[in-house]
């Protein structure tokens, strides 16, 4: 999924939590879970993987984190949720966490991160490994209609 996707759900996560370690760690869950939905990104990782389609998934990236930056401003900006900054943002910490570390491991190769990797792309092509990807057009307009239902639980 998007940044923006997994940040948008672990806010909506933290706000309705109230604790900020069980928003941090269902956050971190959620990740995992949502990358089980085949969501077009495949044969983005693959050009990046392949380096057939760098500046690609460059762009993607660099657009998904600046459009989650601006959602969760106006997210933090609008909020109803009074002094529950602190738990909202460990909610979207913990849901983005996983790219970060998988960031960290495409970019340095530390190999104490090779299992967390192995972990994370088991869910991300658990579905997606058997019966393909969507299209990525298709995906993140998926994704933009999921994020806008999530206000509603905001
Ligand atoms: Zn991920």
């Amino acid at each position: 999924m998007t940044i923006t996707t997994h940040a948008t759900l672990g806010a909506v996560i933290g706000a309705s939590t109230g604790n900020i370690w069980i928003a941090f760690l269902i956050g971190f869950a959620s990740h995992f879970l949502i990358d089980i939905i085949p969501h077009g990104d495949r044969e983005l990782y693959e050009g990046h993987k392949t380096k057939t389609a760098v500046k690609r998934a460059y762009r993607f990236v660099t657009i998904d984190a600046l459009v989650a930056v601006i959602v969760l401003a106006l997210m933090f900006g609008l909020s109803p949720h009074q002094g529950m900054n602190a738990v909202i943002a460990a909610g979207v910490i913990g849901s983005v966490l996983p790219d970060l570390i998988v960031g960290i491991h495409e970019a340095w190769n530390p190999k104490k991160l090779d299992l967390f990797s192995k972990i994370h792309f088991f869910f991300h092509n658990m579905i997606s490994d058997r019966i393909g990807d969507v299209r990525l057009r298709n995906a993140l307009i998926g994704q933009a209609v999921f994020i806008i239902a999530l206000q509603k639980f905001f």
